[in-house]
């Protein structure tokens, strides 16, 4: 056992993923930067995880934050992991930009990763640099706070430290270190890792460290992993029908990328949808719109397969016996994922009860919605006003639709401005719009974090009107609109 010789400013660090074999990870520190600077801090998350922002904002908590010190009681390992990358096999990947210092314990008792994101070379690196520039680390800043603040179970981030570094993409771009906490960094793809190479030990022991971690209600059942791969296939029915409710195309959902603790992770290319369409893709290197909107829970669920092949050996000692169990649970996806949707398109449209026609109700506004190509965020909080009167979206195309879904509104039986109410709770007036995320980033790289703190602090309350921010709620003009994004992190 460690010690821990917590004092009240430092970070209680309370480490159990660096006690797995060694062959989990690689040993070593994140490499210094030149002069760290910090640029943003999460005090909210801050207070949450028990740290204290005072510490983290001083020259040693920047320090540590940077990576030019390892803050006492932190044990830092680069993970390994591998991962299907558009469908491709890559036995070995791994943080090959990243670092997990260590963990802590939060205030509600959970354990959380702080993760340095752009912390210098690993084993794992390749031919990469390391390293992460400033619009990537706030891009994910902001969206992964937003997306925590619209009730989208997501890695957080606490902090983004400029290094003052140059970094060399396609041009010459200042560098950055951000600190990410999740539930846990493993992957569907830190299973894979041990499988593919045969390492039918390492795979038990993640499972089992998952269950202890993640999901202790799996521990005392008659089949502890078969629980496992049930628990982490709700979880991701869960949040990609979250997801899909606000809009969110992720972008990367290659396996390496995929939490088994059911969070958002690796903010790359994602956006939100502005225009709404079934078929949009952003990630300039999605050529086939393998990771489009519409393909997400389709495209999980592959994910899914994937972490179920490597856990056969577990279900069963008879392969039989382990193939049908497992094509139980993931034959429960699709009947997961359409509950999980329905419910969030229902409360969209402020129904709380549940009845036949609902699903085509929603389905026909979706479609005229494609046709016309509206606005996904602004439709949906358009009708939050639309309830009785004339508001809403207008157009031919929308009349009969509004007249009938008045019509089933009235079945429930609910005071219009109770619908209105609960209707504003599950569509959001503000979401990370794609144009405001670059507009913020080109004025970082300048120097002005005015506009990140501005979009920081909005999304923070992403369903209050905020009237006298109406322009960072507004779709892009035709020349805003943002067409690709790229991976260029
Ligand atoms: P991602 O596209 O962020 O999911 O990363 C895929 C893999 O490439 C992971 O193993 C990363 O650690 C690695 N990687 C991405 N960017 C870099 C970089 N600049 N230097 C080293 N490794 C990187
Ligand atoms: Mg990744």
């Amino acid at each position: 056992m460690h010690q821990r010789l917590s004092s009240f400013s430092s970070i209680a660090f309370d480490n159990s993923y660096a006690r797995l074999p060694e062959r989990f990870f690689a040993r070593l520190a994140p490499e210094p930067v030149a002069r760290p600077e910090l640029v943003a801090l999460n005090h909210a998350l801050a207070e949450s995880l028990g740290l204290d922002a005072a510490y983290l904002s001083s020259d040693v908590g920047v320090a540590a934050l940077a990576g030019n010190a390892v803050p006492p009681g932190a044990e830092p390992v680069a993970m390994a992991y591998a991962g299907h990358q558009f469908g491709g096999w890559v036995p070995r990947l791994g943080d090959g930009r990243a670092i997990l210092l260590g963990e802590v314990v939060d205030r509600a008792g959970r354990r959380m990763d702080l993760h340095l994101k752009g912390s210098g070379r690993t084993p794992y690196s390749r031919n990469g640099d390391g390293r992460a520039w400033l619009g990537p680390v706030l891009r994910e800043y902001v969206v992964s706070e937003a997306m925590a603040a619209l009730g989208v179970p997501t890695t957080r981030a606490l902090a983004a430290v400029a290094t003052n570094e140059p970094v060399f993409r396609e041009d010459i771009l200042p560098g950055a270190v951000l600190t990410r906490v999740a539930r846990a960094h493993v992957r569907v793809g830190t299973f894979e890792y041990f499988a593919g190479r045969g390492d039918a030990d390492g795979v038990r022991i993640l499972a089992d460290y998952v269950i202890d971690r993640l999901y202790p209600q799996a521990r005392d059942v008659a089949n502890p992993y078969l629980s496992l791969l049930t628990e982490v296939v709700a979880a991701q029915a869960d949040l990609i029908a979250k997801w899909m409710g606000v809009g969110f195309i992720h972008g990367v959902m290659n396996t390496d990328n995929m939490s088994v603790a059911g969070e958002t992770i690796d903010y790359g290319p994602c956006a939100f949808m502005d225009s709404y369409h079934p078929d949009t893709v952003f990630s300039s290197i999605d050529h086939f719109g393998r990771y489009a909107y519409d393909a997400q829970p389709r495209m999980a669920l592959w994910n899914l397969t994937r972490l179920a092949s490597v856990l056969l050996p577990l279900l069963d000692a008879e392969p039989a016996r382990a193939e049908a169990l497992a094509h139980t649970v993931l034959e429960a996806f699709p009947d997961l994922y359409s509950t999980a949707w329905s419910a969030i398109f229902r409360a969209k449209l402020g129904l709380a009860r549940e009845r036949d026609g609902d699903i085509a109700l929603i389905q026909e506004l979706l479609a005229a919605m494609a046709a016309d190509g509206a606005d996904f965020t602004e439709t949906f909080r358009a009708l939050c006003d639309a309830i009785e009167d004339g508001g809403g979206p207008s157009g031919p195309a929308y009349a009969p639709w509004l007249a009938r879904w008045r019509a089933r509104l009235s079945i429930e039986n609910t005071p219009a401005d109770a619908v209105r109410a609960r209707m504003r709770a599950a569509n959001p007036a503000f979401i990370p719009r794609n144009h405001r995320i670059e507009e913020m980033i080109r004025a970082a790289v300048n120097g002005d974090f005015e506009p990140f703190e501005r979009l920081s602090a909005v999304l923070a309350r992403p369903f209050d009107d905020q009237p006298e921010h109406a322009d960072l709620r507004v779709a892009p003009k035709p020349h805003e609109v943002v067409r690709a994004t790229f991976c260029g992190t």
